[in-house]
C-alpha cells in the first residue's frame, strides 16, 4: 500500500472531472519537513511555530526565531510556506511564560489575544519572520482571530515591521500573503469585511468543531459525541465556499478532518480545493481524490443537505464504495 502511495507522488491530485485539490502539510518541527519530497505535498499548510518554542527552555530571542524559519524555508525550498504565529495559551503552554491560569482554556487567553495584549512577542516573532524570509516568498498567517478588527490590529503591527526592516534597508519578501485561521465560528459572519483585507483564509476544523458543538476537542468522553460528517458541519462548509468562490482568497482545511480520506471527499464535493494535512494522509487523500467525481458528489452532497440524520458518514461511505 505504501507503495502505491509513493508511485502517487509526482502525480497531481486532480479529481476525475479536471479539479485541481492542493495538498499541503502541516508541520511543527525541522523533521516533519522531511517529509516534503517524500510525499510530493504542495507546501507547508500550516507550520504550527509554537512547537519549537515548546521544546526549547528559554523564550528563543529573534535571531534564534529566524534560524529557526529560515531552515524551514529552505527545506521548503520554492514550495510556499505558511508561518502561522504563536497559538500558546489554551492546552499549549511553554514553562517560561507565565499565562495565568483559565477556567476555559480553550476560550481562554490564547494565540493572537496573547499577541495583541503582549505585542513586543508578536513583534520579535514577525521581526523574526521577514529576517528569515530575505527575499522569498513570506506567508503569515494569524491564529484564533475572532473579530475582523484583531486582524486590522494584527496586519498594523506587521506593516510596522515591514516597516522597519525596510529603513534598515533590510531585504524585504518578494511576496507577502497575510491569513487568518477560522477557527472561531463569529467570524463567518465578517466575511465580506475579512476576506477584502486578507490573501488566505484557512479553516482549523479542530477548534471550529469544538466551539460550534461547544465540546472540548480533548475530552475523551465526548469523542463519539458529534460527528465531523454531520450535516451542520457539511453546511458551514458549503457555506463557507460559496461565500468566498471569486473572491480571490484560498480557503484551505488544516484541521484534522482535512487528512481523513472519507472527510477530505466531503470537502471536496462541498466546494473546498486546497487541504492541509500531517504527512501520512497525504498518499490516502490523494488516491480518493483521483478516483472521485468531485461535481457529481456536490449533488448528492446538496440533495443531503437537510437530513435529519446525526451524520452523513453512513451515506459517504456508501457513495465512497459505489463510486470507486
Ligand atoms: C485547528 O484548530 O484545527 C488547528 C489546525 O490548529 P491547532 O490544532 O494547532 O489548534
Ligand atoms: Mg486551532
Amino acid at each position: 500500500l505504501r507503495a502505491q502511495y509513493a508511485a502517487l507522488r509526482h502525480l497531481p491530485a486532480q479529481t476525475l472531472d479536471g479539479q485541481s485539490v492542493k495538498l499541503q502539510l502541516n508541520a511543527g518541527l525541522l523533521i516533519d519537513l522531511g517529509n516534503m519530497a517524500e510525499t510530493g505535498a504542495d507546501g507547508i499548510g500550516l507550520y504550527r511555530t509554537e512547537i519549537p518554542f515548546m521544546v526549547r527552555s528559554a523564550y528563543p530571542d529573534v535571531p534564534t526565531q529566524a534560524e529557526i524559519y529560515r531552515r524551514v524555508l529552505e527545506i521548503a525550498d520554492d514550495k510556499p510556506v505558511t508561518f502561522r504565529t504563536l497559538d500558546i495559551g489554551g492546552d499549549k503552554t511553554l514553562p517560561y511564560f507565565d499565562g495565568g491560569v483559565d477556567e476555559n482554556p480553550a476560550m481562554g487567553w490564547r494565540a493572537i489575544r496573547i499577541g495583541l495584549d503582549r505585542p513586543a512577542m508578536l513583534r520579535q516573532q514577525l521581526r523574526a519572520m521577514i529576517l528569515a524570509a530575505g527575499d522569498r516568498h513570506l506567508r503569515i498567517m494569524f491564529p484564533m482571530i475572532a473579530e475582523v478588527a484583531e486582524l486590522v490590529d494584527a496586519r498594523r503591527i506587521l506593516d510596522d515591521e515591514m516597516q522597519l526592516a525596510q529603513d534598515r534597508g533590510q531585504t524585504l519578501p518578494n511576496r507577502l500573503d497575510v491569513g487568518t485561521m477560522l477557527e472561531v465560528p463569529a467570524l463567518m459572519w465578517q466575511l465580506p469585511a475579512l476576506i477584502s483585507r486578507i490573501d488566505f483564509l484557512s479553516v482549523g476544523s479542530n477548534d471550529l468543531l469544538q466551539f460550534l458543538f461547544a465540546c472540548d476537542r480533548g475530552s475523551p468522553r465526548l469523542s463519539d459525541r458529534y460527528d465531523t460528517l454531520s450535516p451542520a458541519v457539511m453546511n458551514f462548509f458549503r457555506d463557507l465556499s460559496r461565500s468566498t468562490a471569486e473572491s480571490g482568497c484560498t480557503v484551505t482545511v488544516c484541521g484534522e478532518m482535512a487528512g481523513r480520506p472519507l472527510e477530505a471527499m466531503a470537502l471536496i464535493g462541498l466546494g473546498l480545493r486546497s487541504l492541509s494535512m500531517s504527512a501520512g494522509s497525504i498518499g490516502p487523500v490523494k488516491a480518493m481524490a483521483r478516483s472521485l467525481d468531485a461535481h457529481r458528489l456536490t449533488t448528492f452532497l446538496d440533495h443531503h443537505s437537510q437530513s435529519p440524520n446525526r451524520s452523513l458518514r453512513t451515506l459517504l461511505k456508501g457513495y465512497a464504495r459505489d463510486h470507486g
